[in-house]
């Protein structure tokens, strides 16, 4: 009995230091994601971008220093955007669903590497394409390296890696052909080569393309219908894409066997 109450204990104990490790990670990617946009080193602490006033670090505590501060710089009062305690939040709860899906694989370590890069990657690509629609190909490029080499790690064989990632570049380089250049950015093609290094299987490339298509289909509707937006306007597919990699990351397994046995 007490070994099984151990057990949990470290097991929640574990969740809990998962959790706190995603949000501090959460609180990194805000900062990345805002000096990549600004073209700032990593370098040097963080401050408010009115007042310029350097953030002590008793308010630059992941989730807690946002509502603290009820959301407002402590020294001018600018308002701090809901993106910064999203992601954390977000981004902490990505590492703990990651963490109990992936736990008890024979291959733990590479499999949960593997998939907090690519949670990682698809945050930034999500907030990044979302804010300035423009996909970050300073983040593309080296984690699609990365990925790469983590499922070579994983015993993926490299025919189906390069097979994968150069359907994934020339479905999306048809489509912005098609589209004369005007439905798609440039870096939609290199989320392809991303997606199909990061999901070297048929039946999740296709999950992703659903998902995303079909989300973004739903989305355009309501914002023509809220006349937010109109036939002429473009939405980024970015966010698309990162969102339904995310679902597929975690439930595509589920997903596409509830699928298959609608039909056996
Ligand atoms: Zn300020």
């Amino acid at each position: 009995m007490t070994i099984v109450n151990n057990f949990y204990y470290m097991l929640t104990l574990s969740f809990a230091w998962v959790f706190i490790i995603g949000l501090i990670v959460g609180s990194f990617l805000n900062c990345l994601i805002w000096r990549l946009y600004k073209n700032e080193t990593l370098g040097g602490r963080s401050y408010c971008p009115r007042c310029r006033s350097i953030i002590a670090w008793y308010d630059n505590i992941p989730l807690l220093s946002f509502f603290l501060l009820k959301g407002r710089c402590r020294r001018c009062h600018e308002k701090i955007s809901w993106q910064y305690p999203l992601v954390e939040f977000v981004t902490g709860s990505l590492f703990l669903v990651i963490f109990q899906m992936d736990r008890l694989s024979p291959d733990f370590s590479f499999l949960l590497m593997r998939d907090w890069f690519l949670v990682i990657t698809l945050v930034i690509i999500f907030v990044y394409d979302f804010r300035w629609q423009l996909v970050p190909m300073m983040i593309v490029w080296p984690m699609s390296l990365v990925i790469l080499i983590l499922n070579l790690s994983l015993g993926i064989p490299w025919v189906t890696l390069v097979f994968f990632g150069a359907l994934g570049t020339i479905f999306f380089y048809i489509q912005y052909f098609l589209t004369k250049k005007r439905g798609l950015g440039e870096g939609d093609i290199w989320l392809g080569l991303l997606l199909g290094l990061a999901f070297p299987d048929a039946g999740s490339l296709l999950l992703i393309m659903v998902v995303s298509y079909g989300v973004g289909a739903i989305a355009s509707l309501i914002l023509l219908w809220l006349r937010k937006k109109n036939w002429q306007s473009r939405i980024a597919l970015g966010p698309f894409l990162a969102l339904g990699a995310i679902i597929t990351l975690i439930w595509g397994e589920r997903i596409i066997n509830w699928y298959l046995q609608l039909f056996s």
